[in-house]
């Protein structure tokens, strides 16, 4: 797997990795291999990549070594990329994660290493020219052991590495700009348990095609073996489009990209101090703050799952619930965790937005409403809404929506005696035994009252006006005291 850092600066110059993006715009000798220019490391890369490697428990070591890798490709200026090879700062390392049948998977790396990425060759018709601006952008590079036995366990394992990356804050997890990609190696064992001859799929940067393209490339071997031929040492491009690999080159071995330590760097050193610092600010990593969701706040295994998908997300959760008053705390909880997991990311997804534009305050405010019963559930949509788009305070919008529920008794029976009378048909049908109807007149009082009743008294209290055979619906509405009593600390008026 490769993730792009998120240094402001290349890994080796001072040209933005960001911004500008006319072709050629962020580029300077040093990133386009002009003989002569030296590299410098940029420490910002390395701290990035010693807390990634303190977060997967792999043994950092105190100097490593860069070195070059040798090829051609037209993006690639120097004629060779700067990576670590026989010297990596980090062995070892592994990722929990879960599996899709919900058990847990372990995967262990075999190493975690710093590189530069290439530039990128834009195909225009009969015409084929290069952008530098990626090139020498720093690049982490995980690499586990064959441990993941199915193409949906590899893809469980991607979503959580990618996950975990972005809550370390090294990386924006982005596939469609391929800061997040991965190169997957497949290979059957035989009867015997001994792992065959393995193919490489390259530059795969989503999950839906990384599973198209292993089950693929899976098939392929198996009928290879099955025909009693040889799987060949290939390297592979998926076609998503086609559903088809296209082997592009037979795979290159160490040997071929004559590595050698770069005499223009000199060692990278880790300090114990950077160590230490590394460890003292990882962050609480996803899977184990969703197990403190449904230890501590009682929530699912899966809401907890929902929010903390994104840290953004989980830290917005947290901070709604310290928003409440702590007598309530706990039982709002599963509320909160619906909302957020419900309205504020559907927000965020129709946005587009990378932010929760709403203070946690006013969203735990507005719950604290609905909770009370002060609003509707339907009328807090309307209220998240625009409070997401103005930045209002909820009160205020409530206000100027008007939109405070309805939940006096003496009102709610007025319009369910409106409605009955409206209705005599369905009235009657329902005290023949049709009780379904229960919900044409919900939706009727719904409707009437522009969404402000509170449902559950009026689905009591019309069911009570229904059930009573002594009144003709509609008359007296409002003068009887038994549908009052199905309503357990309600507010409204007693007759
Ligand atoms: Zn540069």
């Amino acid at each position: 797997m490769h993730a792009q850092l998120l240094t402001r600066s290349k890994l080796f110059c001072v040209c933005a990795t960001a911004g500008e993006d006319l072709p050629n715009t962020r580029t300077c000798p040093v990133c386009l291999g002009h003989p002569g220019a030296l590299p410098v490391l940029n420490p910002e890369a390395a701290r990035m990549a010693v807390r990634a490697g303190t977060a997967f428990g792999g043994a950092l070591h105190h100097t490593s070594r860069f070195a070059r890798k040798h090829y051609f490709y037209p993006d690639l200026p120097k004629g060779y990329q700067i990576t670590q090879y026989e010297r990596p700062f980090c062995t070892g390392g592994a990722l929990r994660f879960r599996l899709p049948d919900g058990t847990d998977g372990h995967a262990a790396f075999e190493r975690i290493h710093l590189e530069e990425d290439a530039g990128k060759l834009l195909h225009d018709g009969s015409r084929v020219r290069a952008d530098y601006n990626r090139s020498g952008i720093p690049l982490l590079e995980i690499v586990t052991q064959p441990v993941l036995a199915s193409p949906e366990a590899a893809v469980a394992f991607l979503q959580e590495l990618r996950r975990v990356l972005m809550y370390l804050g090294i990386s924006d997890g982005s596939m469609e700009r391929a800061s997040f990609r991965c190169d997957a190696n497949v290979s059957l064992r035989d009867n015997s348990g001994t792992p065959g001859q393995r193919t490489e799929i390259k530059n795969l940067n989503s999950f839906r095609h990384i599973e198209h393209a292993l089950h693929w490339e899976i098939s392929r071997q198996r009928e290879l073996h099955a025909a009693g031929m040889d799987v060949q040492p290939v390297t592979l491009l998926w076609d998503e489009a086609g559903k088809a690999g296209r082997i592009m080159r037979g795979k290159e071995s160490a040997a071929d990209y004559h590595y050698l330590d770069d005499p223009d760097l000199p060692e990278m050193s880790i300090h114990d101090e950077e160590m230490e610092i590394a460890a003292g600010s990882l962050p609480e990593l996803p899977l184990i703050r969703a197990a403190r969701f449904v230890a501590a706040f009682g929530l699912t295994k899966y809401d907890a799952d929902v929010l903390t998908g994104a840290r953004l997300v989980a830290d917005y959760f947290e901070e709604i619930l310290a928003s409440f008053p702590d007598g309530i705390r706990l039982s709002m909880a599963t509320a909160a965790a619906h909302w957020v997991g419900g309205e504020v990311l559907a927000m965020m997804k129709e946005q587009a937005s990378e932010v929760i534009p709403v203070p946690a305050s006013h969203l735990a405010l507005l719950l604290e409403h609905v909770a009370a019963g002060s609003i509707s559930r339907t009328a807090s949509k309307q209220v998240f809404d625009r409070m997401w788009r103005s930045g209002e305070h909820p009160d205020h919008v409530i206000a100027a929506l008007d939109l405070r529920q309805i939940s006096d008794a003496d009102s709610l029976r007025t319009l369910a005696g409106q409605i009955l009378k409206a209705h005599p048909a369905q009235v009657q049908a329902y005290r023949d035994g049709k009780k379904g109807l229960l919900g044409f007149f919900m939706q009727k009082i719904l409707v009437l009252s522009q969404g402000k009743a509170d449902p559950l008294m009026s689905s009591s209290i019309l069911s009570a006006l229904l059930e009573s055979e002594r009144q003709e619906p509609g008359e007296s509405a409002g003068r009887r005291s038994d549908p009052e009593e199905e309503i357990p600390g309600r507010g409204g008026v007693r007759p």
